[in-house]
């Protein structure tokens, strides 16, 4: 079995490597730019394929970050209805009772929300 290997790119110094894990540029000494495994990497020689593949790769973190806080966003909605239903249950029993209210604990301080009785 092979290592996988990703490609790697400084911007500044239009340097590539591919490597398993975080490489350092070794023409500035500064972090690598992750590109993955399948990008194809432009000659050195040419600026504006260089150019283009940074607006890519800016493009596409972007695009990363925003569905990543519409994902955490969703999440959080979801918590927090699921505690008001914890809340609006009665319980059958001193079991059940004590269950939810370690659910409701449980879900507070995943959210970072105080725990009100
Ligand atoms: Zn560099």
């Amino acid at each position: 079995m092979r290592f996988i290997r990703y490609n790697w790119a400084c911007f500044n110094c239009r340097y590539t490597t591919r490597r398993f894990d975080t490489p350092r540029c070794a023409e500035c000494g500064r972090e690598c730019t992750f590109l993955g495994p399948k990008i194809r990497v432009p000659p050195k020689s040419n600026v504006r394929q260089w150019e283009r593949l940074f607006q890519l790769v800016m493009a596409h973190r972007r695009r990363w970050q925003l569905h990543s806080e519409r994902y955490h966003v969703r999440v959080r909605h979801q918590t927090e209805r699921y505690i008001e239903k914890l809340r609006h249950t009665k319980p059958n029993n001193p079991t059940h009772a004590r269950y939810l209210r370690q659910q409701i604990r449980l879900y507070c301080k995943r959210l970072g929300i105080p725990v009100e009785n």
